[in-house]
């Protein structure tokens, strides 16, 4: 057995509860299997099995009380992956299928995606299996101060930096620095997507729609074309997703779809600005649900109980680039195929682990332009870590300063993705590159702290 399945095997039997755990270090280690041989230095120094071995996992009891005056109890997460290249720095997620297997698992990813940003930031993942929809504002405010109690003891601006993921937006940060301030007694940058007001960076609630649509843009413009006139299905009406409308829209490109956990919305006319400017503020001030799109653009289609991508696959629609962002494992083999059939020619990832492995191994064998989470949706994090440096720097820059900024980042991304497929055999393979190049650079800072 090669050195790569023994590790793949290892974390099958000692984690054999966790499916998505699992299932991202398959997908990363297969691509690493060509890095073996051109560095025995890894291998001796068993950087393979220590890097799936997070540094440090700590499990919470959240107890909070409802507006009912009943107590309720969560449970709290932070996987602290590995902070080789820089302070641990990953987002939180509120939802209820939070577990540690999702949160291993995207904190996994987030080691090699903040690798690649070309900033100095290590990979770690938080959140509970709280879930905020339903909801007031004052239990929200109530469970994310139970939280903070227990999380701030682990976390701070040189040591680990959460920032938002589903269910964490603008009001959530808003409460957990406040916490973090009145209990610390510091006012420094120890969380990301911050309000404005109060040490926030501009552009980071645009930077991962932004940045996944950038990163396409670059993908097609490998193939001499660009988003201008193209049909692009999306996926959720969240944060990513929100932003994702608006550049592709702003590039030229007709986007069609959104969704949310409970339907799909399909507009053929286009969500255009106008149209997007109703879904922000329905899903971020009302809170309500996408279905009520139709209300306002009666033209549009409503298909409950389906994702975007079963209503492609069943009424056969028509996508040149498919853009999901929404959560993991939304796509499957026979989406992937019905997108095929469909004309898709470029599928690049907001959300994190969207495609099934297989659903990805059909992208590649079509010739299909396929933009892994790890490369494509790290505009979030490089922004991130844009807004790290301007707190630490005491400082703001326009939004023209880190628009660009994070245009070049999502470049280098691109490029260094290609350069490193390329350079170990995998010619065009964005997913291989990524892993890679992300990878090599967390190993080397590994290897140089010997066996710590
Ligand atoms: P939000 O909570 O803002 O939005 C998530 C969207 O996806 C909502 O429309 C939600 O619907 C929908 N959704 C969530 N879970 C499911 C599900 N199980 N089935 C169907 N739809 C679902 O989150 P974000 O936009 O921030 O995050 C979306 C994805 O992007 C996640 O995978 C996240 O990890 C990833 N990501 C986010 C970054 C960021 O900067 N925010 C950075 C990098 C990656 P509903 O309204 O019904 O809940």
């Amino acid at each position: 057995m090669s050195m790569i399945d023994e590790v793949i095997q290892k974390v099958k039997s000692k984690d054999k509860d966790q499916p998505e755990f699992i299932q991202a270090v398959t997908e990363v280690m297969e691509t690493l299997r060509p890095t073996v041989d051109k560095h025995p230095e890894f291998v001796k120094a068993k950087i393979y099995e220590r890097i799936v071995e997070p540094d440090r996992m700590i499990i919470f009891r959240v107890p909070w009380e409802d507006d009912n005056h009943e107590v309720q109890v969560n449970r709290g997460f932070r996987v602290q992956f590995n902070n080789a290249i820089g302070p641990y720095k990953g987002g939180l997620r509120l939802h209820p299928s939070v577990n540690l297997s999702i949160v291993k698992f995207l904190g996994f990813e987030q080691l090699f995606k903040n690798a690649l940003t070309t900033l100095p930031m290590g990979g770690s993942k938080g959140g509970s299996d709280f879930d905020p929809k339903g909801k007031s504002d004052a239990e929200v405010m109530r469970f994310t101060y139970a939280f903070m109690r227990e999380l701030y003891r682990h976390i701070g601006p040189d040591t680990d930096v959460p920032a938002g993921d589903i269910g964490v937006g603008g009001r959530e940060i808003g409460y957990l620095f406040g916490y973090y301030k009145k209990i610390v007694n510091e006012h420094t940058g120890v969380l990301t997507g911050k309000g404005l007001e109060y040490g926030g960076s501009l552009i980071r609630p645009q930077a991962t729609g932004y940045g996944v649509t950038y990163f396409a843009a670059e993908m097609l413009a490998t193939r001499g074309t660009d988003f201008g006139g193209k049909v692009v299905a999306i996926s959720g009406s969240g944060n990513v997703a929100q932003y994702a409308v608006e550049k592709v829209t702003q590039l030229g490109g007709k986007v069609i779809t959104m969704s949310d956990s409970n339907g799909v919305v399909v507009d053929e006319e286009g969500i255009n600005a106008e149209k997007l400017v109703f879904v922000m503020d329905l899903k971020d001030v009302r809170r309500g649900r996408i279905s009520e799109y139709l209300h306002k653009y009666p033209q549009a289609k409503y298909f409950g109980g389906k994702s975007v991508w079963d209503v492609i696959k069943e009424e056969s629609l028509h996508v040149d680039v498919a853009l999901p962002c929404a959560t993991q494992n939304e796509i499957s083999e026979d989406h992937a195929s019905a997108l095929v059939k469909n004309g898709v020619v470029c599928v690049a990832e907001g959300a994190n682990m969207p495609s099934l492995l297989g659903a990805i191994k059909i992208f590649q064998d079509n010739h299909v332009l396929f933009g892994p989470a790890k490369a494509a949706n790290a505009g979030g994090v490089a922004v991130s870590g844009l807004e790290m440096s301007q707190n630490s720097m005491r400082l703001s820059w326009t939004s023209e300063e880190v628009d660009s900024r994070l245009r070049d980042i999502m470049k280098s991304i691109h490029k260094a993705s290609l350069e490193a497929a390329e350079a170990y055999g995998r010619k065009g393979d964005y997913l291989a590159g990524a892993n890679i190049a992300g990878f090599i650079k967390v190993a080397r800072a590994m290897l140089a702290y010997g066996i710590v």
